[in-house]
């Protein structure tokens, strides 16, 4: 990964893992010690260990 912040709120970030919704798409709303993320298919707010998730991220999606 060669990014230097993924987890900027308001990003939409797309995971190798898929949701059990099908949808791969997650938006971060914010970002601690956890990072806080919506699932774009269900609406689910989930919230992701940072290093699991640089480890999930496969790309930055901008589009909405
Ligand atoms: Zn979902």
């Amino acid at each position: 990964m060669s990014y230097a912040e993924p987890f900027e709120t308001g990003a939409t970030l797309k995971l190798r893992k898929k949701h059990p919704c099908g949808n791969d798409c997650w938006r971060v709303l914010s970002v601690g010690a956890y990072v806080e993320a919506q699932c774009l298919g269900c609406g689910k707010i989930k919230s992701f260990d940072p290093f699991d998730l640089r480890r999930l991220v496969i790309a930055r999606v901008n589009a909405r």
